[in-house]
């Protein structure tokens, strides 16, 4: 102990209490790789479309916002393609956060791990029965004679939804360049609308430094402006099509004219000729 360190800290007064300059910190605090969690939500052992990889283990605990992205997109799912296995979900944080077994991340509840619906090689869809690698064919052997293939549509279906949703606000799908090739080549034939192949294209993404992610897929939502300002650090973009924000008309020299004037009578016509950025309705 050194309490010539503490001094400072005491001085800048008590954790824990909010003031205009250090607001409570709160939800997913820090990054991603070094941080923790307050008012977790658990993901339950099962439900509607889903199932636990590991049912008694502690660290299913999430940003609500992340449990609830995962209910969502498991059940539309289930409701899209009826008949199925469940998803099988990984692992997310600890209850309060910070470092668990096995991985680098997952300490701040914005990191779920899913295995891939899988199908026999016929095409059955049979419950994931864990990590299993697939090659760029969307085959994986599992035992010496059993094979499994990549259930295509049930996995681009389950990326669809969490690219689309603007509630769950995902930042990253962290996956194989095999896989991403096999689900955006499947969601082209289908003709999927264009802008969700591009979305689920930028936000789908092999990671460099790690395992490269053909055995399932990481994802991770983003921080929302509200958990910014109470902790949460993002490090990555924030992608334009999770703004909620209206579009602000272009602030032209006559509506900039009229802000500034005293009586500015003629605010709304200025507002109105003034053309929104990307608007298209
Ligand atoms: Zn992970």
């Amino acid at each position: 102990m050194r309490p010539a360190l503490l001094l400072p800290l005491v001085t800048a007064g008590c954790f824990g209490v909010p003031t205009p300059l250090a607001p409570s910190v709160d939800g997913s605090v820090g990054v991603p790789h070094a941080g923790v969690l307050r008012g977790a939500e658990e993901l339950p052992a099962r439900g509607p479309g889903f199932v636990r990889l590991r049912p008694k283990s502690p660290n299913y605990w999430g940003n609500p916002r992340l449990v609830e992205g995962i209910r969502a997109a498991a059940g539309a799912v289930a409701q899209a393609l009826p008949g199925g296995a469940p998803l099988v979900v990984g692992d997310i944080s600890a209850r309060r956060g910070g470092k668990i077994p096995g991985h680098r991340s997952h300490r701040t509840g914005r990191d779920v791990d899913l295995l891939f619906y899988v199908t026999t090689p016929s095409g059955a869809p049979v419950p994931s029965p864990g990590f299993v690698k697939f090659g760029t064919d969307g085959l994986a052997q599992v035992k010496d004679e059993l094979h499994l293939r990549l259930d295509v549509e049930r996995n681009w279906v389950l990326v669809r939804e969490l690219v689309s949703s603007r509630e769950a606000q995902v930042q990253w799908l962290f996956a194989s360049r095999g896989v991403e090739a096999l689900l955006i080549d499947y969601a082209r034939a289908r003709g999927e609308p264009p802008d969700v192949i591009w979305r689920a294209e930028t936000m789908l993404l092999e990671p460099g430094d790690s395992s490269p992610h053909d055995d399932h897929i990481h994802v991770r939502f983003a921080c929302s402006a509200d958990e910014e300002v109470a902790g949460c650090e993002g490090g990555g973009p924030r992608w334009e099509w999770l703004v909620s924000h209206p579009p602000l008309p272009e602030l032209d020299a006559r509506a900039l004219g009229e802000i500034a004037s005293e009586d500015p009578f003629g605010l709304e016509a200025a507002f109105s000729v003034a053309p929104a950025p990307g608007g298209d309705g």
